[in-house]
């Protein structure tokens, strides 16, 4: 099984976070570990358990075969804490960026005697570099996302609102082959642009507005991630000024992305390059993030990221400049990195302004 790789890899480590047994709670890490996308939790010691219920158990067997799949009646503290003291666990690790203070409190009065050892960013590190299934997985998730922005291009009109275009998305998704929306969808436009992580409202889209979309599909739980700013007419000066500053600056950031480097590198390629244009206030966010089971996971490319790039990782390059009262302009594409530098593996079109 393919995981199972994965989990002795883990195993291994367990001298180092001095721990016998690790109790996984968080989604994403349960997903990595077992093949299990359903809710539950994983007990991994000398044997993996997962523990879910009764409406998961079709979905276990499917997709975690091999595995000791327990459904629960109870509650899962008493099953996990159960399965600890069967095992001999004397230091448990747990997610602490994902436990609840309430469950691990719980889970401490169960266990007792048992050591429960926080562990934070727990396959933080392993998760960001993918293997090849990962990459074909994430490849497939980016074209649907592709596929997806032409489609609905083809309709953009004004008078649509926000919402209508979103949902539109999110039709087109599905159509192009993704399992859906791996997160709520931005579409902005005018003024809404100039807030980075815009709601789609009801407000209808005018034929002098930047239109700021920001979506992705996911696929066996694999992320995609694109943004894309587009106008409904040629664009204005003012238009065209932001977006080559701001299409300028990704091309430095990608240009910059290569095994040995670190994150804040990338950032301050595209950052500097909005600086110099006399935007730099109003670039207000990290450059990008790693994208794999989870929308924002590891490396982080923000100014102050210590993460160094290597080969099998997948980041999102996204600069933008957001101008109160006026609008703004994001462009983000994917790009996996190499042994020798990177392949953009985005493939949506933007807008040459020369
Ligand atoms: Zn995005
Ligand atoms: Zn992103």
């Amino acid at each position: 099984m393919r995981t199972a790789g994965r989990v002795a890899r883990l195993r291994e480590r367990f001298d180092e976070l001095k721990v016998d047994a690790v109790v996984v709670s968080s989604e994403a890490n349960v997903r990595y570990l077992t093949g299990f996308s359903g809710e539950g939790w994983a007990v991994i010691d000398g044997e993996t358990t997962l523990v879910t219920d009764g409406r998961y158990t079709l979905r276990a067997e499917r997709e975690a075969p091999g595995l000791q799949v327990v459904c629960r009646n109870g509650s899962m503290r008493d099953v996990v804490v159960d399965r600890l003291k069967r095992g001999g666990a004397t230091r448990v690790g747990f997610e602490a960026d994902h436990l609840t203070v309430n469950a691990r409190n719980d889970l401490k009065r169960g266990l007792r005697g048992i050591g429960l050892v926080p562990l934070a960013a727990l396959q933080r590190a392993a998760r960001m570099i993918k293997d090849a299934r990962e990459v074909k997985l994430l490849r497939q998730a980016i074209a649907a996302t592709d596929a997806a922005f032409g489609a609905v291009c083809k309709d953009l009109a004004p008078g649509m609102t926000e919402v209508d275009l979103a949902l539109e998305i999110e039709r087109q998704l599905r159509l192009a082959g993704a399992d859906g929306a791996g997160f709520p969808s931005i579409v902005a436009g005018g003024p809404n642009s100039a807030d980075p992580h815009a709601e789609p409202g009801r407000r209808k889209l005018r034929l002098t507005d930047n239109v700021k979309l920001d979506f992705g599909g996911v696929l066996q739980g694999y992320h995609a991630d694109l943004t894309r700013t587009v106008f409904l007419r040629e664009p204005t000066r003012k238009q065209r000024e932001i977006y080559s500053v701001v299409r300028e600056a990704q091309r430095r950031a990608i240009a910059a992305c290569q095994p040995g480097v670190l994150g804040k590198d990338v950032d301050a390629a595209a950052r500097d390059t909005i600086r110099e244009a006399g935007y730099g206030e109003a670039f207000s966010h990290g450059l990008g993030h790693g994208v794999g089971l989870e929308i924002h996971e590891g490396p982080g490319l923000g100014h102050t990221s210590q993460d160094v790039l290597q080969p099998g990782m997948l980041i999102t390059v996204e600069p933008g400049i957001y101008l109160k009262g006026w609008g703004g302009v994001r462009l983000e594409d994917i790009v996996l990195i190499t042994p020798k530098g990177c392949e953009v593996l985005t493939k949506a079109p933007k807008l040459d302004l020369g």
